[in-house]
């Protein structure tokens, strides 16, 4: 496969959800595909590409762990203090916010339609706030994290954010990645 159309593959598709992640990714990518364009990435984007990409949902207890992981160290500097269960709802909310639709306004990209390059924040997609994917609403992340949508404070939603801008920065590793191993298939 071209990395362009393994590329357009990966941006656009979703995975085809039954209940929260149950359900199984109907265009999934070959996995000596995937085993290819994914070698040589660290074990946590590794994970995600698994899990989000090619359709390995037993990848996702290694996903969630990573994130817990990365998301008690950064809850404990800013010293929130956040019930274990309701950070363990925002990491799968915010998991669940990466198998959404693309984005329409930006198409996936994460970045604002026609805008200069002059000011890196004036880039990001105001819709999707650069996940390149629908937003949930904050009803629908309280619902999935368990708590009553007036409960949500400003502590919650720097822990999403968070975790939406690491998940963003393995998907990132994960098409560099792709274009660095089949770019030279490309010709
Ligand atoms: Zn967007």
């Amino acid at each position: 496969m071209q990395p362009i159309k393994l590329l357009a593959k990966l941006t656009t598709k979703t995975l085809n959800l039954t209940g929260t992640f149950g359900g199984s990714g109907q265009d999934v990518i070959d996995w000596r595909t995937a085993a290819h364009a994914l070698a040589g990435l660290p074990s946590c984007p590794t994970n995600w590409a698994y899990f989000r990409y090619v359709g390995e949902e037993t990848r996702l207890n290694r996903v969630v762990r990573s994130l817990t992981m990365h998301i008690t160290l950064f809850v404990k500097i800013r010293q929130y203090k956040i019930k274990p269960e309701t950070l363990n709802g925002i990491v799968l909310a915010s998991v669940y916010e990466f198998v959404q639709p693309v984005c329409g306004e930006c198409d996936g990209s994460g970045l604002a339609p026609g805008q200069k390059a002059t000011n890196l924040d004036a880039l990001i997609c105001t819709k999707c706030h650069g996940t390149g994917r629908k937003p949930l609403s904050n009803r629908r992340r309280c619902r999935i994290i368990g708590i009553g949508h007036k409960s949500y404070t400003s502590a919650h939603d720097e822990v999403t954010k968070e975790l939406l801008r690491l998940i963003s920065e393995w998907e990132s590793a994960i098409f560099k990645n792709i274009r660095l191993k089949m770019g030279d298939e490309a010709a």
